[in-house]
């Protein structure tokens, strides 16, 4: 590990004056994906700015029905929060299936958005890896690729977004409040993650001297017909192969609202309002769900070791959409079929 200043930022203006101060400084929460990667010599922040002790910790209500999330909730708090379980529980579920109970109590919500991927070969500063090293090449096209990208991948980077929660957060529409130089800013949540295209060293759409400051979530929280399925090599402490995070409005058998977004497949959380569509007006059976699958799949592609996922996901979204217009959640410690 390399030699760094420490400087603990009071509040979220001192916090934003202290990354302005050093082009390669970096802020610290939890800490939980930061200190592995200096670890491993990927990250050589010359600062560190912790901003454990901002005014970030509370989940509030909104006057309109939403929920504000500051960024320094941890993710164990987050889950079990009444106004979380009662009325976002694919949020609950998607943060319940990630990671470690440890791991959880320490991460932050800020943080969980902004954690970077787990290709191995970006972690390995002995492969050529675009991500971290740009223009050097990527070690994963041709390698061993079974955990990364069969959408919207490009030519320098297949790497996958490895959160969980932040599946869930792509069908809510959650909102991420931002604080920088130039004042605050609202970034849809669609808006947040990037596609690698040519420049995969560069995971969001913030800023350098930008601060997530809270996650808002809109009223609508699909309590009643949702589900994250999450389909992974074991049960716990496990990446996702393919995840799915889906949330439905029936108007008896027919789905009135639908939305539903994948993870362990792209460089982001990947929705498809075009599969979206497909499922709105039509009765909530097997046959309209294969439809919604194959057409938010209709362009994917495998790159060896990872072609199986084309199917997986295929069948994971039907599986999802079928658990979720039955009210039948997936259950992180029972794996049964309903
Ligand atoms: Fe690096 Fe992306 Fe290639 Fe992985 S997939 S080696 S992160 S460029």
């Amino acid at each position: 590990m390399i030699n760094f200043q420490y400087a603990r930022a009071n509040d979220v203006a001192e916090a934003v004056r202290l990354i302005g101060r050093s082009p390669n400084a970096k802020f610290i929460a939890g800490g939980t994906n930061l200190i592995d990667l200096m670890k491993m010599d990927v990250e050589q922040p010359t600062t560190i700015v912790d901003i454990t002790r901002l005014p970030l910790k509370q989940i509030e209500g909104m006057p309109a029905g939403g929920l504000r999330i500051g960024a320094l909730v941890r993710n164990t708090d987050l889950a079990y929060h009444p106004l979380v379980e009662q009325r976002y529980p694919v949020l609950a579920s998607a943060i319940m299936a990630g990671a470690s109970q440890q791991l959880r109590n320490m991460a932050s919500t800020g943080g969980n958005l902004l954690q970077r991927t787990r290709c191995h070969y970006f972690y390995d500063t002995a492969a050529t890896c675009n991500k971290r090293e740009p223009g050097s090449g990527c070690s994963a096209i041709d390698g061993h690729n079974r955990m990364h990208a069969i959408l919207g991948a490009s030519e320098t980077c297949i790497a996958v977004h490895p959160s969980d929660m932040c599946v869930a957060l792509a069908i809510l529409e959650a909102k991420v409040h931002v604080t920088g130089v130039s004042g605050d800013r609202v970034i849809a949540f669609a808006d947040l993650h990037r596609l690698p295209g040519d420049t995969p060293q560069r995971d969001t759409s913030l800023n350098a001297d930008e601060i997530i400051t809270a996650v808002e979530l809109p009223p609508q929280g699909f309590a009643k017909n949702y589900t994250y399925l999450k389909i992974r090599d074991r049960l716990s402490y496990a990446f996702a192969l393919v995840s799915v995070a889906v949330g439905l409005e029936l108007d008896g058998d027919i789905i009135k609202e639908a939305r539903f977004a994948l993870g362990g497949v792209a460089h982001k959380p990947w929705r498809d309002p075009q599969a979206e569509a497909a499922l709105r007006g039509q009765p909530a059976v097997a046959t309209t769900f294969v439809s919604a699958a194959n057409v938010l799949l209709r362009d994917a592609k495998g790159y060896g070791r990872n072609t199986f996922k084309i199917d997986l996901a295929r069948r994971g979204i039907v599986r999802a959409l079928t658990q979720a217009a039955r009210g039948t959640p997936q259950s992180q410690s029972s794996k049964k079929i309903i």
